[in-house]
């Protein structure tokens, strides 16, 4: 049984002083909830605040990216070293929005999962077609390349704690929801490219999850296919009651 995380992304919203009024609405509403792995993944400036509403509580604090060197003259950036030593467990590396706006390539997407994995932070490694690459039948291929570059040169010890989430670009923000058998589909064949990587065991227990529009609306239909271990929400996750309705589907 592959324990299911649900995370929330909260991309650049919320200020500091916007995160204690969730965490006071949400905590409740998932209190003694451990069916699932919750995460809540803030802006950088958040963080603090996420770590101190969300203190003694069921729910883990992540961030949205990180850089891939442990240290260094890389003015703006944030390193993995930094966040573990906050208290930071969870790290999105890889999502499509990095990849489409900051320049992101599957090779620096393969070093950021390196680092994170050497300091025992929680990768959630996203990856995803556009609409043009699932129109044009190119879905399988580009999930295959991303995955074979995204694990290059990872051993199956060093990869154990790694999440993958399939995130079709064409589903995220846009109120379009790949279909529970889509996705289920797609997760197949990114459990087929990790066994390839880190063998069938590995694959056996790799966490998939699934983001792309899920809404307390579609949340059950969704995590009811055996193939989908989690969701990634990003609008959704804004409002405390919404995600707790999606933790709770
Ligand atoms: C995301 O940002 O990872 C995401 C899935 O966004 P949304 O839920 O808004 O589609």
């Amino acid at each position: 049984m592959r324990k299911k995380v649900i995370a929330a992304n909260w991309k650049m919203c919320k200020t500091p002083d916007q995160v204690q009024p969730f965490f006071r609405e949400f905590l409740p509403l998932v209190a003694s909830h451990d069916r699932d792995e919750i995460a809540i993944c803030p802006p950088f400036l958040d963080i603090p605040a996420a770590l101190e509403a969300g203190k003694d509580s069921n729910v883990a604090i992540g961030a949205q990216n990180m850089h891939w060197e442990k240290e260094g003259a890389y003015t703006g950036e944030i390193c993995g070293s930094m966040l573990l030593a906050i208290g930071v467990t969870h790290v999105i590396i890889g999502h499509s929005e990095r990849r489409q706006y900051f320049g992101e390539t599957d090779d620096v997407v393969n070093l950021k999962l390196k680092v994170a994995l050497e300091l025992g932070l929680i990768p959630i490694v996203c990856v995803g077609e556009v609409l043009e690459e699932r129109e044009a039948g190119l879905t399988e291929d580009v999930l295959r390349r991303q995955c074979l570059r995204a694990f290059h040169a990872i051993s199956g010890k060093k990869a154990r704690k790694m999440v993958v989430a399939y995130e079709p670009v064409w589903a995220i923000g846009t109120g379009k929801t790949a279909t529970p058998q889509m996705a289920a589909d797609a997760h197949v064949l990114i459990r087929a490219e990790a066994a390839k990587s880190f063998g069938e065991e590995f694959a056996e227990q790799l966490r998939i999850l699934y983001g792309g529009s899920v809404k307390p609306e579609n949340a059950k239909a969704l995590m009811a296919e055996s193939e989908i271990d989690g969701a990634l929400v990003g609008g959704a996750s804004l409002d405390p009651k919404s995600f707790a309705a999606i933790v709770r589907y």
